[in-house]
């Protein structure tokens, strides 16, 4: 619980899978109502809802695909009218589309940008009215080790990422004042259908250059976005928490 009576609405885009649903989960255990966006795969989305609810937390399922303006504000009003005003807005959907500069076309680079970035502003000019008018808001987007220090063959998905940053702090800046805070999550190896792809000489190759080890677990990326999420994160913002087991040292 954020505090006694203090129950928010919490948007999770890509609340489906992966990370997203991890954060889902978390934000419903600390008493917040969720809604699980997905993009294309209607039946993980409601699997998340129907955990929440068995918790005895209230979710909601809506399908949009964040990239796209009318299907924003479309969610938006969904949502609103499913459970009140988003004041919790998780910018999480992202997608890769790994390729060598060389050989990337200029349709994966605007796909990975498109989904990664763009929705993020849509997403959180859409939701900022609502934040506004409660003075009090949290934006919290997902940007990944590989915005900070860069990734052969993920120069799109890079872009996108380190343009998450720029974005959170510069929209921090203009809405500080209104009790509204935006923070960045940078994940490094997280276990999910992401980083399940990666053939075994690249999985050990990264796990020899990560402080602690090992991949991390959703649910430990997920524990990050609930404390910004939370009053007690109410003195930070414009701020890039890794979560990465000290792989980007
Ligand atoms: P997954 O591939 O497991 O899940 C992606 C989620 O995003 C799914 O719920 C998917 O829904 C949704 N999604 C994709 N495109 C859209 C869209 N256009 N509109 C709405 N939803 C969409 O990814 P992860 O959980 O691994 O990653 C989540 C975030 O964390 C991403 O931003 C990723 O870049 C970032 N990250 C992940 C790391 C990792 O190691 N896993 C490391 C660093 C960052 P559907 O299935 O319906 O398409």
């Amino acid at each position: 619980m954020t505090e006694a009576g203090s129950t928010k609405t919490a948007l999770v885009t890509g609340g489906s899978r992966g990370l997203g649903r991890a954060m889902a989960i978390r934000l419903a255990a600390s008493g917040h109502r969720i809604v699980v966006n997905y993009s294309r795969n209607p039946q993980a989305a409601s699997e998340v809802v129907d955990l929440i609810r068995e918790g005895g937390g209230e979710a909601t399922a809506l399908g949009a695909d964040v990239a796209d303006e009318d299907e924003v504000v479309r969610l938006f009003e969904q949502a609103g009218k499913a459970f009140g005003p988003v004041t919790i807005l998780v910018n999480n959907a992202g997608i890769t589309r790994d390729n060598l500069l060389l050989r990337m076309s200029a349709t994966e680079f605007d796909e990975v940008i498109n989904t990664n970035l763009r929705s993020a502003f849509l997403c959180t000019r859409t939701a900022l009215r609502a934040m506004l008018k409660a003075r009090w808001g949290r934006v919290i987007s997902i940007s990944s080790v590989a915005g900070l220090v860069g990734n052969p063959g993920q120069a799109n998905y890079a872009s996108s990422k380190a343009g998450l940053i720029g974005f959170s702090k510069a929209v921090a800046k203009e809405v500080g004042s209104r009790g509204i805070t935006v923070n960045v999550v940078a994940p490094g190896y997280i276990e999910t259908d992401l980083t399940e792809v990666l053939d075994d000489q690249v999985k050990d190759r990264a796990i020899n250059s990560i402080t602690l080890g090992r991949f991390g677990r959703p649910e430990e990326v997920a524990d990050a976005v609930d404390f910004l999420a939370s009053d007690s994160a109410s003195y930070i913002t414009g701020q890039v928490l890794s979560v990465d087991g000290g792989l980007a040292l």
